[in-house]
């Protein structure tokens, strides 16, 4: 099931998206958003018979972390390297504000105090329950679906700051979208899902979710052994290697194979 957040113009909607994906990923002419009653990560679901045409509607994000987004560092071995240094013997955690979440389509801020920010594709784990310590071989039980995530970075604050919370941390730094996934598993990753970043149409990473050097069950033992995970909370995944700068008025379009593309703009932030 392809479930978004939509609004009309009114009161944004939970909805469940119908149709086909066609050989991009995006779909058909004829998709139709259903909607839905309520919050699907608290109250199940629940189909009303209210449908409208997609591009009647504005997709948002398809989930607003109550509490955080959780980022992992360096996850594929060719990015680490592109970086420079090792790779992390454990998962390299970091924390993203819910605040930086914005949606397919919004803009990506440049802030004033960068000069050179990122984009990352990244697969986005969307929890739906309450846990802890979860054991790898239950993490499937504790993942409500996925998503699509630009984990947008400031480059030069990652490095003068020695830490992340500025550089990744920004409003507007985490677009997610366009659509949460439920139907597929954390083994549809390990065998391999393609991962597509393009720049204004150019190709820049062409990875593979089967390159991920801590798998998804795994980084939700790393995750929920450290901090309680609560429903709706989003964990971003790493990023393939070929990462590189973004400039206001670009386009970045992430693809990720049964998830859809997410696409957004740069702008100066105001
Ligand atoms: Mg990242």
């Amino acid at each position: 099931m392809r479930i978004v957040r939509f609004t009309t113009g009114e009161e944004p909607s939970y909805g469940v998206l119908t149709g086909d994906l066609d050989e991009y990923g995006q779909p058909d002419e004829d998709a139709v958003v259903v909607a839905l009653v309520g919050d699907p990560l608290y109250v199940g679901i629940k189909l009303l018979e209210k449908e409208h045409r997609l591009a009647d509607v504005r997709l948002l994000a398809p989930v607003l972390p109550r509490s955080k987004v959780v980022g992992i560092g360096k996850n594929y071995a060719a990015h680490a390297a592109e970086m420079g240094g090792p790779v992390p013997d454990e998962p390299l955690m970091f924390l993203k504000p819910n605040t930086s979440v914005v949606g397919p389509g919004d803009a990506i801020q440049y802030p004033r105090q960068s000069k050179f920010i990122s984009f990352e594709g990244e697969v986005a784990v969307v929890i739906g329950r309450i846990c802890r310590d979860v054991p790898a071989e239950q993490a499937t039980d504790v993942i409500h679906g996925y998503t699509i995530a630009n984990d947008v970075t400031a480059r030069d604050l990652q490095k003068t700051d020695g830490q992340f919370t500025r550089a990744k941390g920004f409003d507007s730094f985490c677009p997610l979208g366009p659509w949460i996934e439920t139907d597929l598993d954390p083994q549809d990753f390990i065998d391999g899902r393609r991962i597509q970043t393009y720049l204004n149409g150019d190709l820049k990473q062409d990875g593979s979710t089967a390159d991920m050097i801590h798998d998804i069950p795994a980084l939700i033992a790393h995750v929920s052994s450290v901090m309680t995970l609560l429903p709706g909370d989003v964990i971003l995944t790493g990023t393939p290697e070929g990462v590189g700068p973004m400039e206001v008025g670009d386009e970045i379009e992430i693809s990720i194979e049964g998830l859809g593309t997410l696409t957004n703009k740069v702008e100066a932030r105001a």
